[in-house]
């Protein structure tokens, strides 16, 4: 890495000082370095014209980004730097940060990476306007452990499936990988502000409030080191308690690891020493975060995930459309379909922007196999509302539900909304929480209330079809309609094959 006088740390999806691989390059090669993050108009914007105003999203990102700019305060303080900070844009990135950069005459910028597609296109455009005036920018790794082609076949091919995948990531792996990125080492490379720093409201990005503080989410990285730690304690019980909604099993993460206010290798080395130790809920976690690495690099490799199904027969399915299917979807979305499970799961979205995983996968194969809907339908409708919202990971959830994606669900396996609502809910206890109405019924039929008989209904207080509706379809035909549905992609002598992956970048 050459070594500059000036530069420039462009947050993204990293908002921490601790541990963060581009910030810590920046300062051990400049003398002095200025901090950003823009408040995307490119992105945010698009939300508001859609009516998106209450985004806890954005909240979330307000309240981390004040965080971040306390942290690299306290960093300079520490170095007798009393106005070292954060500088906060509310602009359009793809000028702001040529601009900017000019202006405080640096050499160079420094950002890690982000391989969303738009992301890529975003910075190819910041990456020529800098190399016209002169600026270079340089990329790093840190979002997740393994990116883009560092873990491939024998053949040099990118994985299309996970067992594999996650065997060769445990070869690779190397206690570099883990390692954490002294950024403290070189905090004395912090450049004062040349102004105060003015965080942003979320009154002054356009946006209103959410029920974010009242769901106690905790944000910035402070928050997400108490999740952390919280976890860690019952972390050896997560192979058990993982797929029941109505415990607290998961880590609660997602969010901050979309957002990067926890670093991927601390955890990964937690949960990596745990399972070396035989720790068997470590085990399992760590297997969760390989299949984020698995779809970020399925995202990276085979782009075109992001609008078609990885296995192109798949694309030839006649999902349902017209007004039916916009009605059917409204119910889905608005946790009407008379399947509890499903309704309390699409109760839990709309209320909190957080989804338990064994819900995501029921509620987004009803979508798919008893609506008969277009998984792109349900894919927009997480984005839209989950708070944890990540391309890479949900692209690759709906097409594993689906039966389109890589390593995905068989098609002709279809998830029954009532045996796993027995099976993961068994006392409903979680439909409870977000069904109220049902609250009544004995355990037995909390699963299947239409088949409740009068005097259960009546001990309830329920009356089916006015507090709560009767099943939109008939699981059973449903399943027969997609198995003919699918038949599609189960033609004589074929097997259903991935695009060839996109060729590597220089
Ligand atoms: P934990 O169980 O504590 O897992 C730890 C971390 O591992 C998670 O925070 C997440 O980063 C990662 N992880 C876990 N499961 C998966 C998985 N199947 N694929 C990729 N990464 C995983 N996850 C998202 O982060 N964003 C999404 O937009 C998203 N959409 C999904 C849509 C569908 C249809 C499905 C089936 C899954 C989706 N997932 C998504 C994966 C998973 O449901 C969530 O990561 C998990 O529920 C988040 O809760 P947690 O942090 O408590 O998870």
């Amino acid at each position: 890495m050459n070594s500059y006088d000036k530069g420039l740390m462009w947050f993204r999806r990293d908002l921490r000082a601790e541990d963060n691989a581009a910030l810590y390059h920046a300062l051990k090669s400049c003398r002095q370095v200025w901090c950003v993050f823009v408040f995307d108009t490119a992105i945010l914007n698009p939300l508001l014209e859609r009516g998106l105003q209450a985004d806890r999203r954005v909240e979330f990102l307000v309240a981390s980004v004040t965080e971040l700019h306390e942290r690299l305060r306290a960093l300079g303080q520490a170095q007798g730097n009393e106005s070292a900070g954060l500088m906060v844009h509310h602009e359009n990135a793809r000028d702001c940060i040529p601009q900017l950069a000019e202006a405080l005459g640096v050499q160079a910028v420094f950002a890690n990476h982000d391989d969303e597609p738009a992301a890529h296109d975003r910075d190819a455009h910041v990456l020529g306007d800098l190399a016209h005036r002169g600026i270079m920018f340089h990329g790093f790794k840190d979002h997740v452990i393994f990116e883009r082609r560092e873990v491939l076949t024998q053949a040099g091919q990118p994985f299309g499936v996970f067992t594999p995948y996650k065997n060769a990531w445990f070869k690779a792996l190397e206690p570099f990988h883990l390692k954490t990125y002294p950024v403290q080492r070189y905090s004395h490379s912090l450049a004062p502000l040349r102004k105060p720093a003015v965080m942003p409201t979320l009154a002054s990005l356009g946006f209103a409030p959410t029920n974010l503080a009242q769901l106690k989410i905790p944000t910035g990285s402070s928050g997400a080191q108490t999740l952390f730690e919280d976890f860690v304690e019952r972390i050896d019980r997560y192979d058990d308690t993982r797929n029941f909604p109505a415990i607290k099993g998961p880590s609660y993460l997602s969010v901050h690891l979309r957002f990067g206010t926890i670093s991927v290798r601390q955890i990964a080395s937690v949960a990596y020493g745990m399972h070396l130790q035989g720790i068997v809920g470590a085990s399992t976690w760590l297997s969760e975060l390989i299949w984020r690495d698995f779809y970020h690099q399925v995202m990276a490799n085979f782009p075109h995930v992001v609008e078609h199904a990885f296995k192109p027969e798949y694309d030839q399915i006649k999902f349902e459309h017209g007004k039916h299917a916009k009605e059917l979807f409204n119910a889905w979305c608005e946790g009407r379909t008379g399947y509890p499970l499903v309704d309390a799961a699409m109760a839990q979205i709309n209320q909190t922007g957080y989804m338990h995983n064994r819900l995501r996968m029921v509620a987004a194969s009803f979508l798919v196999k008893d609506l008969g809907i277009d998984w792109r339908w349900g894919e927009a409708y997480f984005a839209d509302h989950l708070i944890d919202f990540d391309l890479a990971a949900n692209n690759g959830g709906w097409q594993w539900a689906s039966s389109s994606g890589c390593d995905a669900q068989p098609y002709f396996r279809i998830f029954n909304p009532v045996t796993q609502s027995e099976r993961f809910d068994p006392s409903g206890k979680f439909i409870r929480r977000y069904l109220p109405q049902l609250a009544g019924l004995p355990d037995a039929v909390i699963h299947a209330p239409w088949k409740a008989n009068e005097v259960e209904l009546a001990a309830a207080g329920l009356v089916l079809g006015d507090a709560y509706p009767r099943p939109i379809v008939d699981h059973a035909e449903a399943r027969e309609r997609t198995l003919l549905r699918y038949a599609v992609v189960k033609k004589p002598g074929k097997t259903p094959s991935a695009a060839a992956p996109r060729k590597p970048t220089p």
